[in-house]
């Protein structure tokens, strides 16, 4: 190889190493920022001793609430996470009260899943995790059937379905997250014109309005959740506060609230 391209490849490198770094310190910060609502789903007085499941995890969160809060166990899982980042099992004496672990697994490997939580959780007097977090990744929970098509006319489904987006059933998600955790805790921004950069095949594709529509209507309507938005403002969700999502959607592309089982209250 001449020289000059030596010098190119090289600079090309180290441009890439740049954009990489400054990629993961902005996903640091935007963490935080998200955290910042995100704690007051939590009733953050009462997280001492407390377990929690970071589903979609980066890494990031479950290291600030440590910090911060300090529960007794916090376990994230996300699918393709970096063995290197799932081999992160924070030493420092800062964290010796909370006990974090990371697995690359995916929500959908009942397998897998089983057996990390059968080794992590729990025993028979406490089946459940306290909290799942569940944060810029509901979106990513998709296992219906293709929908790209209702959004693009021309749509058409390919092979590595890229650019398909499956169909979202908040009935059978929403069971599920609730049956590992006793408050499910969702961040979620919704922007159906940005596209979603970490979508793996159809499982990707932000809510759109009508979405977000169909899932508060089946949690408020199925009456066996109780669903306390934090943000953009704190309020119970009935039947009379769903006639304001409308609203609310109107003015804000980014959701924070909780749900709960109605005989589940802490
Ligand atoms: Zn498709």
């Amino acid at each position: 190889m001449s020289e000059e391209k030596e010098d190119i490849n090289e600079q090309s490198e180290s441009n890439e190493n740049q954009e990489s770094c400054a990629d993961d310190i902005s996903s640091w910060i935007e963490s935080i920022d998200e955290l910042s609502e995100i704690e007051k789903a939590f009733g953050t007085d009462e997280l001492c001793g407390k377990t929690i499941l970071d589903i979609g995890t980066y890494g990031i969160k479950p290291l600030y609430i440590a910090l911060k809060y300090k529960p007794k166990k916090i376990i994230g899982i996300n699918d393709g996470f970096p063995d290197s980042y799932a081999l992160i099992e924070p030493k420092s004496k800062l964290f010796v009260e909370t006990e974090i672990k990371f697995y690359d697994c995916s929500f959908f490997n009942d397998v897998k899943l089983n057996e990390i939580l059968a080794k992590e959780i729990l025993n028979e007097k406490d089946p459940k995790f306290d909290f799942v977090l569940v944060s810029k990744t509901l979106h990513h929970l998709r296992s219906g059937a293709c929908i790209a098509e209702r959004r693009d006319p021309k749509h058409s489904c390919k092979e590595d379905e890229k650019c398909c987006i499956y169909k979202f059933n908040e009935k059978e998600i929403f069971e599920r997250l609730l049956c590992l955790g006793k408050r499910l805790i969702v961040y979620e921004v919704f922007d159906p014109e940005t596209p979603d950069a970490d979508k793996i095949r159809g499982r990707g594709g932000h809510f759109t309005t009508n979405e977000w529509k169909q899932i508060f209507g089946f949690l408020v309507k199925s009456e066996k959740y109780r669903v306390k938005l934090i943000q953009p403002s704190r309020l119970c969700l009935d039947r009379e506060g769903l006639r304001e999502m409308d609203t609310i959607f109107r003015q804000v592309d980014v959701l924070c609230f909780y749900v709960e089982r109605v005989e589940e209250k802490q």
